[in-house]
């Protein structure tokens, strides 16, 4: 199938890759020509624009950062919904706020544009993988026709509800991350100062009841200083925002979400916003002037 790609960043890079391995022609675009060199390389075609892409593509991804980004790209100058015929669908598979998702699907719906909001968890490595936990938002039916495609870049696809469903699902997902890594680096910063060895704790306690898969994957991290992204403390700031937000719209409080907001402020000013969201440690470190190191 001819499927058209927009955002090719950590993320859409190797989701796109895994398109053209299973066999479908994939045209892109993206900001940065760079980007675009790298799946062209690997068999992408290139297009002008999100427009350009929209006059010849009936199924679009999209893989942005955040809300502002899609609603450019989509009802934007030169935008998809400035090419796209009825009937095409557009699968957005960016992380942002749920109202923003439902306000892109009207004008979609306006233009006889079918658009799901797809985001998803797991990173760049499962992206590369194609083994992504899909979350999806939107029509049923149309959830139906994208599943197995959606099902090449990901290892679960769960259609979670109506439109913004899957962006409310993924805020809580990364709400959940978020202070999972805050508890992780408060303990084993306790246990530092405490004089205990932070592998022997890992290698005591990960197998129960406060193991997590946070756990395993950002303590190696944490222990060996390495900060190198992953999942970046600035898009971890964009997501809390996301929930804190919507938490408000709904009168949902986030007493734990806006404490581990402060944190990432606090973090993105001493210049760690592109470190990855396990650099948490390094707030627990200032404060305690010690290092959590094996
Ligand atoms: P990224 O910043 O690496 O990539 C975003 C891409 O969008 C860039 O290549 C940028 O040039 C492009 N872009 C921005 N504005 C554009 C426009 N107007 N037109 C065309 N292209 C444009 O981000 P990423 O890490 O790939 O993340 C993408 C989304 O996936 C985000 O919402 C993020 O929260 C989410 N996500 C990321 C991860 C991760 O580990 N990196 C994991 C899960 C979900």
């Amino acid at each position: 199938m001819k499927i058209g790609f927009i955002g090719l960043g950590i993320m859409g890079k190797p989701m796109v890759r895994n398109l053209l391995k299973a066999g479908h022609e994939v045209v892109v675009f993206d900001v940065i020509q760079a980007n675009v060199d790298a799946v062209v390389a690997d068999g992408a075609r290139a297009a002008a624009s999100s427009k350009a892409i929209a006059e010849e593509c009936k199924l679009i991804i999209t893989m942005l950062p955040n809300s502002p980004h899609v609603k450019t790209v989509v009802c934007g100058a030169g935008g998809v919904l400035e090419g796209a015929t009825e009937g095409t669908i557009l699968v957005d598979m960016s992380s942002i706020a749920p109202l923003a998702s439902q306000e892109v699907c009207k004008a979609c719906t306006e233009k006889g544009v079918k658009m799901i909001d797809a985001p998803v968890s797991g990173g760049e490595p499962k992206a590369i993988d194609g083994t992504l936990s899909i979350m999806v938002g939107g029509d049923e039916a149309v959830f139906n026709e994208v599943k197995d495609i959606l099902g090449v870049m990901g290892a679960s696809v769960v259609h979670c509800g109506d439109i913004g469903a899957g962006n409310t699902t993924k805020l809580a997902n990364q709400v959940i991350v978020a202070v999972n890594i805050a508890a992780v680096c408060e303990a084993f910063m306790l246990s530092t100062k405490a004089g205990v060895d932070p592998i022997r704790v890992f290698d005591a306690i990960k197998g129960g009841l406060a193991g997590s898969t946070v756990m395993n994957a950002k303590v190696p991290m944490i222990t060996a200083g390495n900060f190198k992204p992953g999942f970046k403390i600035d898009l971890h700031i964009k997501d809390l925002n996301n929930a804190l937000e919507t938490g408000h719209g709904v009168g949902a409080p986030l007493p734990l979400t806006a404490t581990v907001q402060e944190m990432l402020q606090m973090l993105h000013n001493m210049g760690e916003g592109q470190s990855d969201h396990s650099a948490i440690a390094k707030y627990y470190e200032k404060i305690a002037d010690t290092q959590i190191r094996a």
